[in-house]
């Protein structure tokens, strides 16, 4: 069994967010801390850790939260301009809550790809 975290109690109605998309499978709602004009945070449902715990059966889930993304980019008014989406995946990838999930990101453009370090 996974460890429950914030992200999966937002997923449950649990815990308070500004939820901008929820169906069976993924929720979207605005980070807390945001990073650009848009910074919304979709997330699977169902609790997997990280990139590293996805397996075969979360294909269909995957691919659905690129289309809710360029849904709600559309909603945003960002799609035209563009946008990043980023998945972090443990230390060396930034990722601090344990529950996948897809930043969303856009409104300005976001400069270079990754920090020069
Ligand atoms: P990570 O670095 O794990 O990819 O990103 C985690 C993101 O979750 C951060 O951008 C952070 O601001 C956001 N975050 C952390 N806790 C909460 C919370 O309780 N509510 C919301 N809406 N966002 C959160």
């Amino acid at each position: 069994m996974s460890e429950d975290t914030i992200f999966s109690k937002i997923a449950r109605g649990e815990a308070p967010a500004d939820i901008v998309y929820q169906d069976e499978s993924v929720t979207a709602f605005r980070d807390i801390s945001p990073q650009a004009p848009t910074h919304i945070l979709i997330i699977p449902n169902k609790t997997i850790p990280t990139v590293n715990d996805v397996s075969t059966e979360d294909e269909a889930m995957l691919g659905h939260l690129f289309v809710v993304a360029a849904k709600l980019a559309r909603d945003e008014g960002i799609a035209e301009d563009g946008y990043r989406l980023i998945v972090n995946c443990n230390r060396d990838g930034g990722q601090i809550v344990f529950h996948l999930h897809m930043h969303l990101l856009g409104g300005r453009p976001m400069g270079r790809m990754v920090q020069r370090v």
